[in-house]
């Protein structure tokens, strides 16, 4: 299967590799992370065996993206979701996962970690250390998050946007020649920089990059419900997420939105979009596979060192972190009103 370097990555390690053709996101993972992702895809499928009925956005499932399997050195497939692969000794492992911006024709994606605690004990002490000097001097000690790396949509050149300016050196990708698109990237020192007085107006700038008044007002609803839904489900689930991340993916191009308002709703759902690409693909179906792709989507993302901890309660080092998020999301509320 030939793969490519993903067009876009808002943080975290390079070489990535996409196959946009089937929506797939592939990345250098561990056992853990496919250990974590095959166990929360075998708890649904035997929930659903089961016929147990949940609340959306109550189950892990709904927050992550969807996952294929593994490949290893070699390009194999060497596993489904619901298997336990075993990577080649000496040997990458990658994990296929969804190409969570598959879809989008102007994606802006920011890449917001979470909790105050950032390393487990498989981080040798310099790591550590490291990582605690980081925590301590950022928003991930004060507020359980920090924003990673962000990725913007710009239309050009001459409408950068204002705010911040002093924070960061914005770096310009063109990305292709037929047009004068460029995005932005606003890499990990940014997000360093951010505090408690102007980390609001970071996630601001990318909720509003590009999107008239009333369309950031939508988004800024739909964040701060998903949020919520999120933060109960993750009161539910006994499980530790160290240095995970939710990553945030929006909609710049604005012909992508309908103008009936009810369509808007239905492309712009809580959690997943319900599954279009299904085995039949004549003409029709895909373009209603087309009208399914969403506007804006919320998952939880880089679960390296996610762990469940039967009988030991919630994740509090991110819980608070989505809480604080839902916090800023109703002050962004309140300032609409
Ligand atoms: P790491 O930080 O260990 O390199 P992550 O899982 O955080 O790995 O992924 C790095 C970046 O890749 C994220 O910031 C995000 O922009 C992008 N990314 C990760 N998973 C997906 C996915 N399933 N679909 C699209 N983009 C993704
Ligand atoms: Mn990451």
């Amino acid at each position: 299967m030939p793969f490519k370097p993903s067009e876009h990555q808002a943080a975290g390690h390079a070489g990535c590799l996409t196959d946009d053709e089937n929506g797939l996101f592939v990345k250098i993972t561990n056992q853990q992370e496919i250990d974590f992702y095959n166990s929360i895809y075998r708890e649904d499928q035997e929930a659903l065996t089961k016929g147990i009925e949940a609340p959306e956005g109550s189950k892990l499932v709904d927050w992550i993206p969807r996952f294929y399997g593994t490949l290893n050195d070699g390009d194999q497939l060497s596993a489904i979701s619901g298997t336990s692969p075993t990577p080649l000794p000496n040997g990458k492992s990658y994990i296929v996962l969804e190409n969570l911006y598959s879809g989008y024709s102007k994606p802006s994606i920011i890449d917001i970690k979470l909790g105050k605690v950032l390393t487990d004990d498989s981080a040798d002490s310099e790591k550590q250390e490291r990582l605690r000097k980081v925590s301590e001097s950022t928003t991930s000690g004060s507020h359980h998050f920090r924003i990673c790396g962000m990725k913007l949509y710009n239309k050009s050149l001459t409408d950068l946007p204002k705010e911040l300016p002093h924070l960061h050196e914005t770096i310009i990708v063109r990305q292709n020649d037929l047009n004068d698109d460029v995005y932005l990237e606003y890499d990990k020192f940014f997000g360093r920089k951010l505090n408690g007085d102007n980390v609001k107006d970071g996630i601001k700038l990318f909720l509003s990059n590009a999107l008239p008044p009333e369309l950031y007002a939508m988004m800024v609803e739909v964040y701060w419900k998903r949020l919520q839904l999120l933060y109960n489900c993750l009161l539910d689930h006994e499980v530790r997420i160290i240095a995970g991340s939710l990553l945030f993916i929006l909609e710049n191009d604005l012909a992508r939105y309908p103008p009936n308002s009810k369509e808007l709703e239905a492309l712009n759902p809580l959690t997943k979009p319900a599954f279009t690409n299904d085995d039949e693909s004549d003409d029709d179906d895909e373009d209603e596979a087309k009208e399914m792709n969403p506007l804006s989507s919320l998952n939880f993302i880089d679960l390296a060192h996610a762990k469940h901890v039967p009988g030991e309660g919630y994740d509090e080092n991110v819980i608070i972190g989505v809480e604080n998020l839902v916090k800023i999301f109703s002050e962004l509320k309140t300032e609409l009103e």
